[in-house]
């Protein structure tokens, strides 16, 4: 694991995080910096830097995290009213931490476009 990763040190529990879930290929917290009521990160166990750098022998940590967000989003209240998975990717996606991870928003309605 790369030592100067924000997430795998997370994922390492050797920072604090707030843990709502675990699994054997996804851990996920809630943001430091919630852009709504409810904003849950999904990150990957293993140290990918984002969906540009996934290979095909990854994909199934994709669908992993994909299911554990259902079910968080079950667990957090707001599976029926809806929310929203993020993916950022890159400089222009507005990805600022290269440890691949997808964001749960939810508990209010979101606009489209996104910003
Ligand atoms: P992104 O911009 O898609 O790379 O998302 C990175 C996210 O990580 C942002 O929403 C940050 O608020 C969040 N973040 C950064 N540091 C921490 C931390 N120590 N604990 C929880 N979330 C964090
Ligand atoms: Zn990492």
């Amino acid at each position: 694991m790369p030592s100067d990763c924000l997430f795998c040190r997370i994922v390492a529990g050797e920072l604090q995080s707030s843990q709502v879930y675990s699994d054997s290929s996804v851990v996920a917290i809630r943001d430091i910096a919630p852009q709504a009521p409810t904003h849950v990160l999904l990150l990957a166990r293993k140290h990918i830097t984002s969906v540009r750098e996934l290979s095909g022998a990854d994909l199934s940590i994709v669908g992993a995290i994909v299911s554990a967000a259902a079910e968080i989003a079950k667990r957090e209240g707001i599976a029926e009213a809806g929310y929203r998975l993020v993916v950022n990717v890159g400089r222009n996606g507005g990805q600022t931490v290269d440890h691949l991870h997808v964001h749960l928003l939810g508990g209010r309605a979101m606009t489209w476009p996104p910003g």
